[in-house]
């Protein structure tokens, strides 16, 4: 099983959005971040989310408006997430959302929270809210073709990531033209999650415990996948 740095927690309405764009975007910068939790989530509460925890440095918590209202209930995953990393001295870094507020109370397991640094999400600004979790993040990324060097070492390599950008963006160029060359027209079959907004391949695990009600079977290209705004599975990479 491969290790994990980062874990996001997150409540799949208000905060699925936001949570598997950061996921995304924090894997590209070389992370290895345990998100896909959708599977999990349906059934009963599951053990495998303790072990994940355990496996990771660093714990995100994804706060839309009133998400922590529900945490009264001692049974809410999110508190159940959010008690356990505190307890287990994790990192825990709130990301709130656009209109949260931090409740006047919270159960006691899970109040030291609201003392933790956090990061306010504003979308417009999305690059400086993944520095900014970065920053306040324990774990280090490790080097990847678009994130060649650790994070502490980011500003002086700004030129090595645009060489490196130029680069990927010459080969995919290449693999295009190849490609169209070969004359295929690159039809495939997906399974998209509409409520995630992420893209499998069929045989994906995670396409497999995708709701029915959040799935959807597609016929086309990778590229059309993500011009109707789907993001491809970090899974499966289709
Ligand atoms: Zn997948």
């Amino acid at each position: 099983m491969k290790d994990y740095q980062v874990f996001i927690s997150y409540r799949r309405d208000g905060g699925a959005d936001l949570a598997g764009r950061i996921a995304d975007r924090l894997a590209a910068r070389g992370y290895n971040v345990f998100f896909d939790l959708e599977s999990m989530r349906s059934g009963k509460f599951n053990e495998q989310i303790y072990d994940a925890i355990d496996r990771c440095t660093d714990v995100l918590v994804i706060l839309p408006p009133d998400s922590l209202d529900r945490c009264a209930d001692p049974d809410d995953w999110v508190r159940l997430e959010i008690s356990y990393a505190l307890r287990k001295g994790k990192t825990v870094i709130p990301v709130m959302m656009r209109g949260f507020a931090f409740p006047k109370t919270l159960p006691q397991d899970i109040d030291a929270l609201r003392t933790m640094q956090g990061v306010e999400a504003s979308v417009s600004f999305f690059d400086s809210v993944l520095d900014r979790i970065c920053d306040l993040m324990k774990s280090d990324p490790a080097p990847t073709e678009q994130a060649p060097a650790a994070k502490r070492e980011k500003k002086k390599n700004k030129r090595v990531y645009l060489i490196a950008a130029a680069a990927v963006a010459a080969l995919l160029a290449g693999a295009l033209i190849f490609f169209m060359a070969k004359g295929g027209s690159g039809k495939k079959t997906y399974i998209l999650n509409t409520n995630t907004m992420v893209f499998h391949k069929p045989d994906c695990p995670s396409a497999e415990q995708t709701l029915p009600k959040n799935k959807k079977t597609y016929s086309g290209t990778r590229a059309s996948c993500i011009e109707k705004g789907y993001k491809p599975c970090s899974v499966c990479e289709p």
